[in-house]
């Protein structure tokens, strides 16, 4: 840390303490050594005896009733409607252009002292760099951070974001998605955290708890049943109550709990008939009923359908423009469908956030980020995130190994790594690192984009004494050819994704089997080494010694990655998804294709009228069985299951002791039983008990510790009722139901060395 940071951020912390202001995580310890605390924040100007909800000492409830008694009609309308998006000529309003270049803008009410509020898309990293003249640090793609299983780097992951977008201007992040891995083709795979609630609720709990503590908005999104793109503005997705309340909705529910976002963003599809922006199920029942939620709710960008049934339903603000909810919902006001009472409740969520989130208090200041310290964590998060999934013979670590020559073959690993596209694009510095002119990849108008973080030199750097040499791998002979002469392979394959489309197939396309195989024939010793946002198939695994998962890897890939493969780093990542043995194994063999009146509806186009005639649905049946409990229950093998990942040191389990209760406690104790220092992700089951007729078991609790060769731990796990929880439809609550439990202890969903049986006593979860 420079000395001069240090200060600030003493001096901060400091200023909190006197302030009394809740700084949140206010000091984690990350990897790289880098302190993080509450960043320097410019405090907004002591503010008259006039503006009483100025007092910091008050409740942001109390905060917002105040400002609110002193607000007209107008400028309560004026906070629920958007102004626009920039860049997009469709969307332009007359305050666009005072906004800040990102995808939404709320007008500030300038007399009162509330500030605009700038959205800016940031699921990886903040969005629009390159067309606003800005620079972003791109971060590992949110399915690969997802893997490390990690909560201290999903915090510093939201608060690299939260920092990023304040340097930038912004206060609010359209960040947080966690849409369950049910369609593991969905097209935004990489943005979401994986197929398990409680995984994906705690990591985005974390990830947003970071961004917030930066004073951005947070936003979770895409609320709810997302899992796929084709269709996505007219799609109803069809599910029991049961399965949603349990799986698809439960990962919002504990990324709620723990973050207390200011905003949830409602997706585009509809739910059960209803789309999602409209739903009075998902809005006013679960979200704002149920929950508690005190903030506001967000359309999707064009996905707001109607004036007073979306607001009735519980939809707060509608982006990114006035449609429906600007004149139209003065109108309702004016003929009394939507009362006075409604207009303040709506506005009152909005204003409680922009306080609770302190983004009046502390308004951003633009700045230069500190581009080496995020490089770091993006580097860090990346090391924490590569999965080695196979690795014969320990051909890795290279390390000590003598190679003269090794062979990098395919994916343009000579000059990057690819990157996932959509709204979470973030632009790479320089532009893409494939010259268009030799023949940057195309799908469709998107141009796949690679960051400048070349796998070939960081290896020539980290094997100084091998001749290290590339092939492109588009002729699968000459790339043989290398392999061949080579000591050892290593070839690089991948699959590129981005919003608004699905992949067709899990397989890899552009022949890039046929290459590995045609590698592997050649050469006994290789590695593979997938970019890719989802599970991929390998047709090949049998036939390579080393696999290696690298994600779509960020910034700072290519170092992360040569680090893992050199021995530098020990790999500590695990599947956060299945990776199933081929398509026919899904749920859904195939995605439903869309009839042809709604063709256009699964791309970016966006159906702001609403399509009432289609009647394209997908009917989730498997339920409850998302993921890995899917190929549980069904007794179907995988290739390479949830919760899965190797380490160049090698793990022990012992002395499991369940204490039971209403918050049970799982005690086990974890040995490194190799000769490397080594972080294990100790994974905790509970299979329930037969009467509740679920999947056979789930993942209810973890912890991830790196321990020295030789060294043992006593690990207690606290289970929160909430993840042993079945909803009742009937009495409409979750509860644990009461019987004979066994919980289940190991490195994977499918190596569970401990188990204990106990017997719980039935009980009503909090709703
Ligand atoms: C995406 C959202 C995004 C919004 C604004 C939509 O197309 O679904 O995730 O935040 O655009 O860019």
């Amino acid at each position: 840390m420079n000395g001069r940071m240090g200060v600030l951020g003493a001096w901060t912390l400091i200023a909190a303490l006197a302030t009394g202001m809740d700084t949140g995580h206010a000091q984690t310890t990350v990897a790289h050594g880098h302190k993080s605390a509450a960043q320097p924040q410019t405090q907004a100007k002591t503010q008259p005896k006039s503006r009483p909800w100025m007092n910091r000492s008050l409740s942001p409830d109390e905060r917002a009733d105040l400002v609110l008694k002193e607000m007209t009609l107008d400028e309560k309308l004026s906070l629920l409607h958007g102004n626009g998006m920039a860049h997009e000529a469709q969307w332009q309003m007359p305050l666009t252009a005072q906004s800040n270049g990102g995808a939404g803008y709320i007008a500030p009410i300038e007399r009162l002292g509330i500030p605009g509020i700038d959205m800016s898309d940031a699921a990886y990293g903040v969005r629009s760099s390159g067309e606003n003249g800005r620079y972003s640090t791109a971060l590992p793609s949110n399915l690969g951070a997802a893997c490390s299983w990690d909560r201290h780097a999903a915090y510093e992951y939201g608060a690299m974001i939260g920092r990023e977008l304040r340097a930038q201007g912004f206060n609010m992040t359209l960040g947080g998605g966690v849409n369950l891995t049910r369609e593991p083709r969905n097209g935004r795979t990489f943005e979401y955290l994986g197929e398990d609630p409680v995984l994906a609720g705690t990591l985005v709990g974390q990830l947003m708890s970071g961004e917030q503590a930066q004073h951005v908005i947070g936003d979770i999104k895409h609320y709810a049943v997302n899992p796929q793109e084709t269709g996505r503005t007219v799609v109803s997705s069809e599910i029991s109550e049961r399965a949603m309340r349990e799986s698809d909705l439960l990962a919002f529910q504990i990324g709620i709990r723990d973050a207390q976002p200011g905003a949830v963003m409602c997706s585009y599809n509809r739910v059960n008939g209803d789309y999602a922006c409209e739903n009075d199920y998902l809005l006013r029942d679960v979200l704002k009923g149920d929950w508690k939620f005190p903030g506001f709710v967000v359309s999707d960008w064009g996905a707001t359908h109607s004036t007073v049934k979306a607001f009735h339903a519980g939809l707060d603000n509608e982006e990114p423009v006035d449609e429906f909810f600007g004149p139209k919902l003065k109108k309702a006001v004016e003929n009394k469908q939507v009362s006075l009472a409604e207009i303040d409740d709506h506005a009152h969520r909005l204003l409680r956030s922009y306080f609770a989130t302190g983004v009046v208090d502390y308004p951003p200041q633009k700045s230069v980020i500190d581009v080496e310290r995020d490089l770091d964590v993006a580097q860090a998060v990346e090391e924490g995130s590569i999965v080695l999934l196979k690795n014969e013979r320990n051909l890795l670590p290279l390390e000590g190994r003598k190679l003269k020559t090794v062979a990098i073959i395919g994916a343009h690993a000579d000059v990057g790594m690819l990157s996932g596209g959509g709204s979470a694009q973030v632009d790479p510095p320089g532009g893409n690192a494939i010259d268009p002119a030799q023949g940057a990849i195309v799908f469709q108008n998107h141009t796949h984009v690679f960051f400048p973080t070349s796998p070939l030199k960081q290896l020539q750097k980290a094997l100084p004494d091998a001749k290290v040499q590339f092939n492109s791998g588009e002729d699968a002979t000459a790339a043989a050819a290398l392999a061949k002469q080579s000591d050892l392979a290593i070839v690089f394959v991948q699959q590129w994704e981005m919003e608004g489309m699905d992949l067709p197939t899990l397989g890899l396309p552009d022949n890039q089997d046929a290459l590995v195989e045609a590698v592997a024939a050649a050469n006994p010793h290789t590695v593979v080494v997938l970019e890719t946002g989802t599970a991929a198939l390998m047709p090949w695994a049998g036939k390579v010694e080393s696999i290696v998962e690298a994600w779509y890897s960020g910034s700072r890939g290519a170092t992360a990655l040569a680090n893992v493969l050199t021995g530098g780093v020990n790999p500590s990542g695990k599947l956060a998804m299945t990776f199933p043995m081929n398509d026919a194994e899904l749920p859904h063999p195939t995605i439903a294709p869309l009839p042809a009146e709604d063709k256009g509806a699964g791309s970016n186009a966006v159906n702001t009228g609403g399509n009432t005639r289609s009647g394209y649905s997908v009917h989730y049946d498997e339920g409850l069985k998302v993921g890995y409990k899917w190929y549980d229950a069904e007794h179907k093998p995988v290739l390479f299951p949830f919760g899965y990942g190797l380490s160049y040191t090698t793990f022990s389990y012992s002395g499991l002791q369940v204490t039971p209760g209403e918050k049970p406690s799982v005690h086990f104790t974890v040995k490194n039983t190799g000769k490397r220092p080594g972080s294990e992700v100790a994974e905790v089951y509970a299979m329930l008990p037969a009467s509740t007729d679920e999947p056979p078991k789930r993942l209810v609790g973890y912890d991830k510790l790196m321990l020295a060769p030789g060294e043992s731990r006593e690990v207690t796990v606290d289970i929160n009722p909430l993840y042993l929880s079945i909803y009742d439809e009937a009495a409409g609550t979750m509860k644990v139901a009461p019987g004979a439990y066994t919980f289940a202890v190991g490195g994977s969903s499918q190596t569970l060395p401990l188990q204990a049986n106990t017997t719980l006593t039935g009980a009503e979860v909090s709703r």
